[in-house]
């Protein structure tokens, strides 16, 4: 059928009236269309191809090849899957289907909605409405939100490995206004030995020995709270109530509108830096005050020294009668007396010296204690006279590893001691065996140690009375000996009423 033809048939059927009307008044573009030719077009059909110098009515004007196939996101693309436009359309169903038409102003973009005519089935009143410019902002828009979403991911990506890094190097922790904890790195569960349910939803007073320290940190937030970081170090109590020293850094998170939402705290573990200066601190304290007590010790013999030889050399420009000669023997005993104590100071301390720098040698070998007992004793005898002094063995043999002259330094010490602080009445010596052990005895019923004092005489210069003899180093070299061959020693001991020093020492075989 010939286009006039159509257009003949189309103008005698009872809706034409109606398609008139909406030709003319329409803003969109409107044909009646077999697909191929145009039979009708309204103006605004009409002017977009006249405007771009296109006759549709021209025999040679295929509407099939001039209309474009256009993809939802926009795109131009050759041809509808091998089925012509119109059947695309109507396959396509109720969606808002778009094509493209080459305008007066480069590709335009359409709605395109397709009709069946009741003129014929192969007549279709196709109207489309033009979204060039509503396509144009979509881009935009959506080239918008692209970007937008990028940044916004690549911003995310970095935040993520901000946060990691932050995670893995620190102990991380955020709470909400109130102190409750929100967050806590796994890093920061495990220096403190909690699991993260442990501590998710606790108040952050849980951290503190005391609640009102953790007000501390409330207090720190009033500064957090408007804005500012602070630093500082806090003490921490883990799960088993141990302290651990954090370097800490509190930030406020802020929304994008300014307020604060959670507070962020970043810990780096500093536990061991500050258990090291304060035990460098108390090394340094104990060193100064060794040194402090060894001068002392050193000047009082010294001094006694010094002013009895210059005594006695005063005496030597008068004539030797008696008493000069007996005054001269006084200053010169107590001279002498005093260089005496002078040498086993500066022996002890040699010692002391020798023990603290790890210099001291050991020569251990499997000895008779009972032989070793029975040995020192008899060196002391000469001390012994003023009270009943013996010595008890209760085995023949008790084999034991030491160094012989380390354990008779030691058991000379502690019956010296003995002889010494005890007027009248006993110093026993005994040796024997409890079950595999080996134990030594030195008892006395002499003046006796306060019980405050027990713990403490065994440090250097430690004297409970200032009785002006020792040197206040015995005891803590006898307990540093002992440590060394593997020994124990032990007191018992009330004032006025004597002491009892017990060594004990593994027995090599059980005999
Ligand atoms: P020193 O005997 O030279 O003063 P020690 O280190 O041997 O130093 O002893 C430290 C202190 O312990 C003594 O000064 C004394 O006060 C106390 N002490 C030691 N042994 C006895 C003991 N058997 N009885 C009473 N006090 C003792």
């Amino acid at each position: 059928m010939e286009r006039s033809e159509l257009s003949c048939a189309m103008r005698r059927c009872p809706d034409w009236g109606m398609y008139e009307t909406l030709f003319l008044h329409s803003k969109h573009l409107m044909v009646l269309t077999d697909g191929y030719r145009i039979i009708e077009a309204n103006r605004a059909f009409l002017a977009f191809f006249e405007a771009g110098g296109v006759d549709v009515f021209d025999p040679g004007f295929d509407l099939s090849r001039a209309i474009k196939a256009v993809d939802k996101y926009g795109y131009i693309y050759e041809g509808y899957l091998q089925r012509s436009w119109v059947e695309h359309v109507f396959a396509a169903q109720k969606e808002d289907l778009r094509v493209a038409f080459d305008g007066p102003h480069g590709l335009s973009t359409f709605l395109v909605q397709l009709q069946h005519t009741t003129a014929s089935e192969t007549i279709y009143l196709a109207t489309f409405t033009d979204v060039t410019e509503m396509m144009s902002y979509k881009g935009v828009l959506e080239e918008g939100l692209r970007t937008t979403l990028d940044e916004k991911r690549a911003a995310q990506y970095i935040l993520r490995q901000y946060d990691a890094a932050i995670d893995v190097a620190n102990l991380v922790s955020r709470s909400d206004l109130h102190g409750v904890i929100t967050y806590a790195n796994e890093a920061l569960c495990a220096a403190l030995h909690y699991a993260r349910e442990e501590l998710v939803g606790q108040h952050i007073g849980i951290l503190f020995e005391d609640p009102s320290e953790a007000v501390c940190e409330t207090l720190a937030w009033d500064g957090v709270l408007e804005g500012k970081a602070w630093k500082g170090v806090l003490r921490h109590i883990d799960k088993h109530r141990r302290v651990h020293y954090f370097a800490t850094t509190i930030v406020p998170i802020l929304d994008p509108q300014g307020s604060i939402t959670e507070i962020l705290s970043i810990r780096h573990e500093i536990t061991e830096m500050v258990r090291a200066k304060e035990e460098a601190i108390e090394t340094l304290e104990a060193k100064s005050k060794f040194f402090d007590q060894v001068s002392h010790e050193l000047r009082t013999p010294l001094n006694a020294i010094v002013n009895f030889t210059d005594q006695a050399l005063e005496l030597l420009d008068e004539e030797l009668d008696d008493e000069v000669r007996e005054l001269l023997g006084i200053y010169l005993r107590r001279s002498f007396k005093n260089a005496e104590q002078l040498l086993a100071l500066i022996n002890s301390l040699l010692d002391v010296a020798k023990m603290k720098a790890g210099k001291t040698h050991y020569t251990m070998h499997e000895h008779n204690a009972v032989a070793l007992v029975q040995d020192a004793f008899e060196s002391c005898a000469s001390l012994g006279r003023h009270v009943r002094f013996t010595c008890k063995a209760e085995v023949e043999a008790a084999t034991i590893r030491c160094d012989a002259a380390k354990l008779r330094q030691v058991l000379i010490n502690l019956i010296s001691n003995a002889l010494k602080f005890t007027r009248e009445g006993f110093v026993e010596i005994r040796v024997g065996v409890r079950g595999t052990l080996c134990r030594i005895e030195v008892e006395d019923s002499g003046i006796g140690i306060p019980a405050h004092k027990i713990a403490v005489i065994f440090e250097p210069f430690e004297q409970v009375r200032d009785h002006g003899f020792g040197t206040g180093l015995g005891l803590n070299i006898v307990r540093e000996y002992l440590q060394m061959m593997g020994m124990r020693i032990e007191v018992r001991s009330s004032e006025g009423e004597g002491s009892c020093f017990s060594i004990t020492a593994p027995l090599i075989n059980g005999i």
